[in-house]
């Protein structure tokens, strides 16, 4: 019932070509909720929801990458991808990802019925006001006055949705929230998972691709996977192994002179390819 009527809201926003305003998110579910999940007994989501040291710690992020671009934009000899070389002449740009990195699912993750599918966030993020990570927007300005591109490369996935004609319907969905939290983009530098052949859940492949016209010199994410190559359990090309809590640590230190130096991680003590992996 609910994702028919977010297909309907969807489909009336493709044939007039208008955008509704969204509600502010709605309180959280009742706890437990029907499949027994007890938001009030998880301490990453309520720490998220309420901490002042969250939004203090999402601060400094955004505060030492905007501190640090004047830099990096001059040092032309810099990427922050281990995998380029010889892009002095290259535009700078950075890489941010989406989901707990520009827009907060704090709100989602309090109500949504467990198990977590896609098309749930996706209903959500059509109906409901987005909301900012604590300093991205001022990042997202300072990084495009000293004339450095922004790109925005998600593992939202692009999902038919009965009824709608578009064969990526959440794109719309991702660039719209994006402009909710007070930052304007065009599409094109909007790029989801499964939007082009060859564009899957491994970012690297995206990231490739943005490297061949730009610098990149930052890259901001709350996932190990917004970084480092073969970050998650499923094996995904051009992976070979599936990752594990070793693995992820070994690349901890293989990519030390990044953290905080052209990486930044932002917390998520929610949900992240850091759950699956043993
Ligand atoms: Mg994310």
């Amino acid at each position: 019932m609910a994702s028919i009527r977010a297909s309907i809201v969807l489909a009336a926003v493709i044939a007039c070509g208008c955008v509704s305003t969204p509600a502010p998110a709605p309180p959280p579910a009742a706890s437990p909720t029907a499949t027994g999940y007890d938001h009030t007994q998880d301490l990453g989501l309520l720490w998220v929801k309420h901490a002042a040291e969250y939004r203090a710690i999402a601060e400094q992020v955004y505060g030492a990458a905007t501190a640090a671009l004047p830099g990096y934009v001059a040092d032309t000899s810099w990427s922050a991808m281990p995998e380029q070389s010889g892009a002095g002449k290259l535009p700078p740009a950075v890489i941010l990802d989406v989901d707990e990195t520009v827009v907060s699912n704090v709100d989602f993750q309090l109500t949504f019925e467990r198990p977590f599918a896609n098309h749930k966030l996706d209903e959500w993020s059509s109906n409901y006001q987005s909301l900012a990570i604590p300093g991205v927007k001022d990042f997202v300005e300072a990084a495009r006055a000293a004339d450095v591109t922004v790109f925005f490369v998600t593992n939202r996935p692009c999902e038919l949705i009965d009824g709608v004609d578009d064969p990526c319907p959440q794109k719309g969905t991702t660039v719209e929230d994006i402009h909710e939290v007070g930052i304007d983009v065009e599409p094109e530098f909007v790029m989801l998972s499964g939007e082009q052949p060859g564009w899957d859940r491994e970012k690297l492949v995206r990231r490739k691709l943005i490297a061949e016209n730009y610098r990149v010199i930052m890259l901001i994410g709350d996932d190990f996977g917004d970084f480092v190559p073969c970050a998650r359990k499923k094996v995904v090309a051009p992976c070979t192994a599936a990752a594990t809590r070793a693995s992820r640590t070994d690349a901890l230190g293989k990519y030390d002179k990044y953290w905080g130096a052209g990486w930044y991680i932002l917390p998520n003590p929610m949900h992240g390819s850091w759950t699956s992996v043993r």
